[in-house]
C-alpha cells in the first residue's frame, strides 16, 4: 500500500514514523513548504527514518520518498493524508488533486469544519468530478511535538477514541476499519461531515475560553500566563454552556429536516467532557467544576507572548485563527442556513474577529469581507448542506 503524507510538522513526523515502520506500507512525503523537503532528506539520513519516542518505546519509520513536488509523490498513492493546520488545506488540495488517482482515499487529520466542501470545491474548479473517497478525523489521534526536525518526534499520548466521517458512504465501514488498523486508534464512524464538524467541541472551548479570559483585558501585561482550562471562571462556563446549547438547537433543526440521518454525535459539552475525561475529573457537579478539577488540564496555560513586564495574549494562536474560521464561523453559517439564532456564538465571533483584525459577521449576517478565507457554507453556493447530507 502506498500512503502519501502531506506536511512537515508534528503530525507529519508522527505519521511517517508510525506508518513507515510497517513492512506492508510505502510512505511518501509531500513537503512543499520552505526548504522542509531538503531538511527532511538530510534529517532522515541520520537514523534512517523518523524516530518516534512513544510511551510504548521507540518506533522508526522510513519514508521511501520525500519531495516538494506533488507529481513526485501523489500519483499512485492509495491513501493521501493531510497532516496540516486547516489554513493550508486549500493550497495543498489545489496542488495534489490534479495528481490523485481515481478511487484513492483522501483525508485530513484533523479535518476541522467544512473540509468536504473545500475538497469538492477544488475538484469543481479543476473541472473534475470528485471520483475519490474523502475522510476526516475530528482530531489528531496523538499529542506530539517534533524533537529534532526531520529526525525525531515525541508522541506524548494517544486518544482512546476518535470520530471519523467518510464520503461517500459506500463501503465506509470497511474504510474505517482499515484506517483504524493503520493508525492504531479506534475510530468511530459518525453520520457525515456535517455532524463531524458540529460535534467538534474545540470550536466552543478554545474561542469561548479566550473570550472569557481576555474580553475585559485592559492591555496591562500579565505577570505569568494564566491557566487556560483550570483558570476558567463561572461566567465562562455559562458562556460555553450557552454556545453548546445553540449548537444543540442546530442539531434539533437537522433532526427535523433529515430525520433519517443520525445526529447523535453532536453532544452537549457537559456530556462530552464527562465522557472524554471521566476519570480525570475530581468533581463533576457542574460544567465549571468539570473543567477546573480536570487533572488532564493541569498546568496548561493560555497562549501568550512575552513582552517587557510580563506576558500578553497571543491572538494569532490557533485557538482563534484555526477554531474561528474553520470551526465556529462554519457552524454559524450552518445555523444561518437553517434559521437557528446563535446570539452567544455571535458575541464570541464578534469579539474574536476584532482581535484577529478580520470581519466575518457584519450586521448580524455572515457577509463580512473576510468570509472567503473561512469554510462557511455560504462560500460554496446553494445546496451546500445537501452536498454533505446523503438522502
Ligand atoms: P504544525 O504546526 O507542526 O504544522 C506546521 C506545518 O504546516 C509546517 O511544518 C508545514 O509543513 C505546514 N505549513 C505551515 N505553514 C504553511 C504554509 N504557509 N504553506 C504550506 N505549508 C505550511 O502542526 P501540527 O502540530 O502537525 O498540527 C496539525 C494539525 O493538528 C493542526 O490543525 C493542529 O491544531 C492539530 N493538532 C495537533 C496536535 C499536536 O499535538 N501536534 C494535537 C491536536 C490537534
Amino acid at each position: 500500500m502506498h500512503i502519501t503524507i502531506c506536511g512537515g510538522g508534528n503530525a507529519a513526523h508522527t505519521l511517517v514514523a508510525l506508518l513507515g515502520h510497517r513492512e506492508d506500507i510505502h510512505v511518501r512525503v509531500f513537503a512543499p513548504y520552505g526548504n522542509e523537503a531538503e531538511q527532511w532528506r538530510l534529517g532522515t539520513a541520520h537514523h534512517g527514518g523518523i524516530l518516534a519516542h512513544t510511551p510504548q518505546g521507540p518506533v522508526l519509520g522510513r519514508p521511501v520518498r520525500i519531495s516538494p513536488y506533488p507529481d513526485d509523490v501523489i500519483p499512485g498513492a492509495d491513501i493521501v493524508i493531510l497532516a496540516l493546520p486547516a489554513f493550508v488545506h486549500r493550497v495543498t488540495l489545489e496542488a495534489i488533486i490534479p495528481y490523485i488517482r481515481p478511487q484513492a482515499w483522501l483525508g485530513a487529520l484533523p479535518a476541522r469544519n467544512g473540509f468536504l466542501w473545500e475538497v469538492q470545491d477544488v475538484f469543481k474548479h479543476l473541472g473534475r468530478k470528485p471520483d475519490i473517497t474523502v475522510f476526516g478525523l475530528q482530531t489528531l489521534p496523538w499529542a506530539c511535538r517534533v524533537r529534532v526536525f526531520g529526525q525525531e518526534v515525541d508522541v506524548l499520548g494517544t486518544k482512546e477514541i476518535v470520530d471519523i466521517a467518510v464520503w461517500p458512504s459506500t463501503h465506509r465501514e470497511g474504510i474505517v476499519s482499515t484506517l483504524s488498523h493503520l493508525l492504531g486508534v479506534p475510530l468511530v464512524l459518525v453520520e457525515n461531515f456535517l455532524a463531524l464538524g458540529l460535534a467538534d467541541v474545540g470550536q466552543i472551548i478554545h474561542p469561548g475560553i479566550m473570550y472569557g479570559l481576555f474580553h475585559q483585558w485592559d492591555g496591562t501585561p500579565f505577570i505569568d500566563p494564566p491557566l487556560f482550562y483550570q483558570g476558567m471562571d463561572e461566567p465562562t462556563a455559562h458562556l460555553l454552556d450557552a454556545m453548546s446549547n445553540e449548537i444543540l438547537a442546530i442539531r434539533g433543526e437537522l433532526e427535523q429536516r433529515y430525520p433519517q440521518r443520525d445526529w447523535r454525535a453532536i453532544r452537549h459539552i457537559g456530556e462530552w467532557i464527562r465522557r472524554t475525561y471521566g476519570r480525570s475529573i475530581q468533581d463533576d457537579s457542574s460544567l465549571h467544576r468539570c473543567f477546573v478539577t480536570n487533572t488532564s488540564y493541569r498546568g496548561l496555560t493560555a497562549p501568550m507572548k512575552p513582552v517587557d513586564g510580563g506576558f500578553v495574549p497571543d491572538f494569532r494562536a490557533r485557538y482563534l485563527t484555526e477554531d474561528v474560521p474553520y470551526g465556529l464561523v462554519v457552524t454559524r453559517g450552518i445555523a444561518e442556513i437553517l434559521g437557528v439564532p446563535t446570539p452567544t456564538i455571535d458575541k464570541v465571533i464578534l469579539w474574536a474577529q476584532g482581535k484577529m483584525h478580520k470581519e466575518y459577521l457584519r450586521d448580524g449576517k455572515l457577509n463580512g469581507k473576510d468570509l472567503q478565507s473561512t469554510r462557511a457554507p455560504q462560500r460554496y453556493g446553494e445546496g451546500a448542506l445537501e452536498m454533505v447530507v446523503e438522502r
